[in-house]
Formats: C-alpha cells, sequence, structure tokens
C-alpha cells in the first residue's frame, strides 16, 4: 500500500495489525555481539512470538537511544555457537518500573547487550534485535510504554500501541 498523508499531514503507511506475527523473521536466526575478534554467537531455532518497541526510559538509557528493539522467543530455542563463549557473558539485574525483574546479558568484553529476560518467565528471551544477523520487519512491532515516548516520534498510524505494557504475553 503506498504512503498516505494523516490528519496532521505525516506521511503514514498504513499497517494491518492482524498479520503482524507472519511478518516476523522465520528461523534460523543468528546474531552476535560487536567483537572483531571470538564474538558471541547465538542460533534461534524457534519461532519468534513478536518484536516489541519500548520507549520506557531504562530502554531510553540501555541503549542510550530513543527506544528499545527486541525479538520475544521460546528460550528453548536460544543456543550459544559454542557453550565456551557463555564465559564471555554477564548478567546485569534491574527494577522495572511497573515493579518486576528485567535481567539483561551482555558481552564482558565488548559491552554488547544481547537479550533480556524475565526471571518469572524463564520461558522467555527477549532477543536485542539489532544484534541479529538477519533484519526484521519495524511495521511488524508492537510499541509499548508510548507514554514514555520522546517527543516528535511519530507511530504509524495502524500501529498496535500501549501506553503501558500490554496485560498478557511476554514483551
Ligand atoms: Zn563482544
Ligand atoms: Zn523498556
Amino acid at each position: 500500500m503506498p504512503p498516505s498523508l494523516n490528519e496532521d499531514n505525516h506521511i503514514s503507511v498504513k499497517l494491518s495489525t492482524d498479520n503482524l506475527s507472519e511478518r516476523l523473521p522465520r528461523p534460523p536466526l543468528t546474531g552476535r555481539c560487536q567483537c572483531p575478534e571470538d564474538p558471541v554467537v547465538y542460533n534461534i531455532a524457534s519461532e519468534p512470538h513478536s518484536l516489541n518497541v519500548c520507549y520506557c526510559h531504562e530502554c531510553q538509557r540501555q541503549t542510550g537511544s530513543a527506544f528499545a528493539l527486541t525479538l520475544v522467543v521460546p528460550s528453548t530455542g536460544v543456543k550459544m555457537e559454542n557453550p565456551r563463549m557463555l564465559l564471555q557473558l554477564r548478567n546485569f539485574e534491574r527494577r522495572t518500573e511497573s515493579g518486576g525483574i528485567r535481567g539483561g546479558v551482555f558481552c564482558s568484553n565488548c559491552g554488547v547487550r544481547l537479550w533480556h529476560f524475565d526471571p518469572a518467565k524463564p520461558e522467555w528471551t527477549s532477543i536485542k534485535a539489532g544484534t541479529l544477523d538477519q533484519k526484521v520487519d519495524f511495521g511488524a512491532a508492537q510499541h509499548i510504554w508510548t507514554k514514555r515516548m520522546l517527543n516528535g516520534i511519530v507511530l504509524p498510524s495502524q500501529a498496535e500501541a500501549h501506553e503501558e505494557e500490554p496485560d498478557s504475553g511476554p514483551v
């Protein structure tokens, strides 16, 4: 569908929210940290659950940017390319704005955050989508914590958006 102008005269691309899951990347997927030599490499063999754009302030701080982009996948499908790479990883945990715990896993050498996890939902892993070798479709994302969104960001007019976190499903 071609771009059109919405009521605020912003160019918008019409997106249908009912087929978002069909536009998620298909396994097998791979990703890596930024180390030029001996990077941490992971493989994903399971079908992704969702792609999330989070505008919360902690995601802004963690990324040093306007939002975080994560691909939620079943943890059972995530494997290291080589088990010794686990030694290169470190864990970090913090409280979330909604009162839960958010864990982050990063490379101890280059500092790149590779995935997030919720200790209360260990069955899900939130891959930091920018570390994937494959491109994701930004239009397939649901947008969360939009009440923390920076001024000047315009959501696609048909995008699935939540002021905070959705009531159900992992993020
Ligand atoms: Zn690294
Ligand atoms: Zn966030």
